[in-house]
């Protein structure tokens, strides 16, 4: 996901709160979605059927669902029953009805008693309807049109759907709307139907197999043109745009091909069944629904799109198809997007651009240290989880990994994400699980770097002075924890890439006396360079 440049509406921000203090002993293994959504009025009727798989004996259960609030808004459960689903398509007349199952309901979740024994499963149906306060926008888009867009990022799914909202908790998804035809409906994975019915209406049904968390589950809604505008290894790769804004959005959205080939060679095949890079009105810059990619609407003609492009693409294999297990992993998330972004640059304009971007990145991130000294691996955000969006999770995260490519260089680096995606593709991963693959592809230990530069604050501090003996530098580290690393550093103007390991408080390195030193002349080291005296 990207932030749009301007700040979150403060009143929007305090509704993120944690809605999985306590966490449900279930498992969703399927989310079986059918919303009706209404021309005139904002109200939303659903059904959901969500099968669950139980991790010890358990009389009932929570799912997550904001419920009814004086006014209009919030979502209210009429009928909770346990059905058997007859079809693996989802279809909402291919179940059978076993029992009606007594619920209570607050303003968190829905309640159900179940008396379930731990390793069933069992799929229950929830009937429900009201006006979305969140996660589920309807509302007009710049050109005055009614358009419907969903808007989980962090956990805003449970506004309109009863889930366990929780990214550690993936699911497959089948995703029926109707809706008057005059609608163009585009959600997560494959459309299987779309079928004009009596009324001029329309019923489509989506349907993905491989497990997505509920942050990037998605449906869209809007009078789009459409365009396919790729096939990347048998995938598909569309553009939906407002139709107003067509000729420019098929020209920014159809850059997605190219980029998806790069990241399909550079990691392994596209986790899902096509790609939909889609103008919405999602309130970030971008979100990165699986397969259904949603751009904020003025991404059209922005001159950043062939970043955002590639910052949302290189999600679907780092975010969505692994997935982090719990928030303070985000950087899974967003360091490797944002690095996956400078790599497809890189690529693309050359290593300039890359030293361009880390530099700028570089910037970044020492000045959010000034205001947030944390590691990136961040629990202190617990219940407020856009302070994650910030540029430890982003830029600093990219910086590391940036500087394990240089550690173990391209092709080990390469290798160890390629494996990585392999062996969490579909499931969940924490940063110990990530370096341990990188440690076995790499035949390395690679425990200092982690720890530092992931679950310590801060970063080096570098001074440099000429020593007392002529011919010697003195190298200091001036910030409180010490750091390891290797320091590249040229003399005069020859081009000579020489590397110092720097581990101690003072590190002396010796060189011809009258000379200067440039240090990291290549951009490989994120650190400051302090102006204190030694
Ligand atoms: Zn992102």
């Amino acid at each position: 996901m990207l932030k749009k440049l301007i700040v979150l509406p403060l009143l929007l921000m305090g509704l993120y709160f944690n809605t999985n203090a306590q966490r449900q002993p279930v498992d969703v293994k399927y989310y079986g979605v059918f919303l009706t959504l209404l021309e005139h009025i904002d109200k939303v009727v659903g059904v959901a059927d969500v099968s669950v798989v139980f991790e010890d004996d358990v009389k009932n259960f929570r799912l997550d669902l904001h419920g009814p609030e004086k006014g209009d808004t919030g979502m209210t459960v009429g009928k909770v029953t346990e059905v058997r689903r007859k079809l693996s398509t989802g279809m909402m007349d291919s179940v059978v009805q076993l029992k009606v199952i007594p619920f209570k309901q607050d303003s968190k979740g829905v309640y159900l008693s179940v008396n379930a024994r731990k390793g069933e499963k069992h799929t229950y149906r929830v009937e429900y309807m009201g006006i979305p306060k969140d996660g589920l926008i309807v509302s007009r888009n710049k050109f005055g049109n009614r358009t419907y867009f969903t808007d989980n990022w962090p956990d805003r799914a449970h506004y309109w759907l009863p889930c366990v909202d929780h990214p550690s908790d993936k699911a497959a998804v089948d995703i029926n709307v109707l809706i008057s035809d005059k609608y163009t409906v585009v959600a997560n994975g494959l459309k299987v139907q779309d079928t004009l019915l009596k009324g001029n209406l329309r019923w489509v049904h989506y349907t993905e197999k491989a497990e997505i968390p509920t942050k990037v589950i998605a449906i869209g809604a809007a009078a789009f043109a459409v365009d396919h505008s790729a096939d990347v290894d048998g995938v598909p790769v569309y553009s939906y745009v407002f139709p107003e804004n067509k000729e420019q959005g098929f020209k920014d959205y159809g850059k997605a091909g190219e980029i998806l080939r790069y990241f399909t060679k550079q990691i392994g095949p596209f986790p899902y069944e096509k790609l939909a890079n889609i103008q919405s009105k999602t309130i970030y810059g971008g979100m990165e629904n699986a397969s259904a990619i949603f751009y904020a609407e003025e991404s059209v003609g922005s001159k950043s799109i062939e970043e955002l492009l590639a910052h949302e693409i290189a999600h679907q294999w780092f975010g969505d198809a692994v997935t982090e297990t719990d928030w303070e992993h985000v950087w899974l998330s967003e360091g490797f997007a944002t690095y996956m972004t400078l790599l497809y640059m890189e690529h693309k304009y050359g290593a300039d651009t890359l030293i361009e971007e880390l530099k700028d990145d570089r910037k970044k991130v020492i000045a959010f240290e000034k205001k947030r000294n944390t590691p990136i691996i961040d629990t202190t955000a617990e219940g407020n989880y856009t302070q994650l969006l910030n540029a430890n999770s982003y830029q600093k995260g990219g910086w590391v990994l940036h500087m394990l490519r240089r550690q173990v260089g391209d092709s080990d680096f390469w290798k160890g994400i390629r494996a990585y995606f392999a062996a969490y593709s579909g499931r969940n991963a924490n940063t110990t699980d990530f370096k341990a693959v990188m440690e076995k592809v790499t035949g390395r230990d690679l425990g200092d770097f982690f720890r530092q530069w992931l679950y310590t604050p801060g970063m080096p501090e570098l001074t440099m002075r000429p020593g007392g003996e002529t011919g010697t530098f003195i190298i200091k580290q001036q910030q409180e924890h010490l750091f390891s690393f290797p320091l590249e550093y040229t003399i005069d103007d020859d081009p000579m890439i020489r590397k110092v390991i720097i581990k101690d408080r003072i590190t002396i390195i010796n060189i011809r006396a009258h000379h200067t030193i440039h240090i990291d002349p290549k951009m490989n080291l994120l650190f400051k360079y302090g102006s204190n005296d030694l």
